[in-house]
């Protein structure tokens, strides 16, 4: 039986177990979305288990010293620090507030790092106070955090991000060059307040041949401050660890070839022809990969594995003969399979030259990175009778915000047996950053709710509640 929903050109989301049970309950779904409003976060942690376990295998047949901080910023609940924390994990933080929420949650200090792009002196203050290693991006940072360590006198760990000079990587606003710290650190008195444990990168993308280049140059640098005195003992190479939403690679290059093959101004696969950043029959760059080939430890291995600039020595063996411990922050892809998000029907209508919407109790916002478009097919929900009757229909998901451009995904999909008002709509694979890294309180309407499965029930993340609070000053 085809599905009940899907893309006009179709991106078959690959489901967990947990998703299929859950869709396979209407009257659950439907009961949720009562007591909590739509749209709804629901997340099952227990696919975090497995995915952080394909790393660490990798990892272990490297003899590598490895650990994984979770990329606190890729999904808000406390469900997750703490699904991340039982498995050893450490946390990666980007504000105060989620640096604070995991010390309440009893993260231990050595199993977080701060690399917050801005730190407010707050954040520097409670850091310090906490013991917890700073990823340093820039000589007033460095400064402002000197000013806290002479007033509290405690010992002051940081990693220095390291800015790659390589050429072959990207320019990025993050972090110093190599030459750059080490001036830094050569000519300040004061320098000697900080105890540089490590060095830190995160670097756009998904490469792992870039990763092991710029593994090679940190490594260089911790050369260079062991001789000076200094004893770092770690290289944090950020995140980006692949994954995939979708298993089929052909319906991938498919939809692509797909969209290229579009006269201008058809409407037939997006949203007034939009192409998503694409020029021609290649994926375009303005989205995630939503299929990759090499994902978690396949892809570890490879960096692990690898020589990068014809060094004589593998990454593995660079690593091994300085003792130093890989670390990484992935968010995504610790986060794949964890999450999904329900939301409902509110009407069936036709745009004023009669193309078909389909409106949801839900805004863009809602499910959305900084991609493009979330280009994974969602799955139609049917409740019970409806009010009207469904028909046969091809359409585009528009949402809340009062725009003419507020469509919940870009491209238009096929309901073959139709779909009215009080039906769901299940967006799958949403608990790394789609369901949060944006999502806006605009026209006041209310956030979506988090639900956390606790192997008895679902019930409310207790992060929900802290929140309101926490974001007024
Ligand atoms: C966003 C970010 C991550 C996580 O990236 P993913 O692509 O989700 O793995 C890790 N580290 C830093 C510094 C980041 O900014």
């Amino acid at each position: 039986m085809p599905p009940l929903m899907y893309g006009t050109a179709q991106l078959t989301a690959r489901l967990e177990p947990w998703m299929e049970d859950l869709l396979a309950d209407p009257v659950l779904c439907q009961e949720l979305i009562e007591e909590h409003g739509s749209p709804l976060n629901l997340h099952d942690f227990a696919p975090m288990s497995r995915n952080i376990g394909e790393l660490r295998k990798a990892a272990a047949e490297h003899e590598t010293d490895f650990q994984i901080y979770l990329a606190r910023k890729a999904n808000k609940t406390l469900g997750a620090i703490d699904h991340a924390a039982t498995e050893g994990c450490g946390v990666d933080v980007a504000s105060f507030h989620e640096l604070e929420q995991c010390l309440k949650r009893g993260v231990p200090a050595d199993l977080l790092i701060v690399t917050a792009a801005v730190k407010s002196s707050e954040l520097l203050k409670l850091a310090v106070d906490n013991d917890v290693v700073l990823s340093l991006d820039n000589v007033d940072e460095a400064l402002d955090l000197l000013d806290i360590e002479a007033q509290s006198g405690r010992r002051v760990r940081v990693a220095l991000r390291l800015a790659s000079s390589n050429p072959r990587i990207a320019p990025t606003r993050f972090g110093l060059r190599a030459e750059q710290w080490l001036q830094f650190l050569g000519s300040a008195e004061r320098t000697a307040g900080l105890e540089v444990c490590g060095i830190h990168f995160h670097l756009n993308g998904y490469s792992a041949e870039q990763r092991a280049l710029v593994l090679a140059e940190a490594l260089r640098l911790i050369d260079a401050l062991r001789d000076l005195g200094h004893a770092p003992e770690f290289v944090d190479m950020g995140g980006g660890i692949p994954m995939s939403y979708l298993d089929d690679a052909s319906q991938w290059t498919g939809f692509w070839e797909d969209l290229a093959a579009l006269p201008t101004g058809d409407e037939s696969l997006t949203w007034k022809s939009d192409r998503l950043g694409a020029t021609g029959t290649e994926p375009s760059g303005s989205v995630y990969p939503y299929h990759q080939k090499l994902i978690r430890g396949e892809w570890l291995n490879q960096i692990l594995a690898s020589h990068p600039e014809g060094e004589h020595e593998s990454v593995a063996q660079m690593l091994k003969r300085r003792g130093i411990q890989l670390r990484c922050e992935p968010g995504r892809t610790l986060l794949d399979g964890c999450g999904l998000t329900l939301a409902q029907v509110a009407f069936v209508k036709t745009r004023s030259d009669g193309l078909p919407l389909v409106g949801l109790h839900m805004n863009r916002t809602q499910c959305r990175s900084t991609s493009a478009d979330f280009l994974v097919d969602p799955l139609l929900i049917q409740t019970g009778a409806p009010r009207s009757e469904r028909a046969a229909l091809s359409a585009f998901l528009v949402g809340a915000y009062c725009i003419e451009e507020e469509l919940i995904l870009r491209r238009r999909f096929e309901f073959p047996q139709g779909v009215a008002a009080g039906d769901l709509v299940a967006f799958p694979n949403t608990g790394g950053y789609l369901m949060h890294i944006i999502e806006s309180g605009s026209h006041q309407l209310p956030l979506a709710r988090n639900l956390c499965w606790d192997n008895q029930q679902w019930t409310q993340d207790i992060g929900d509640k802290e929140r309101t609070k926490m974001l007024s000053r």
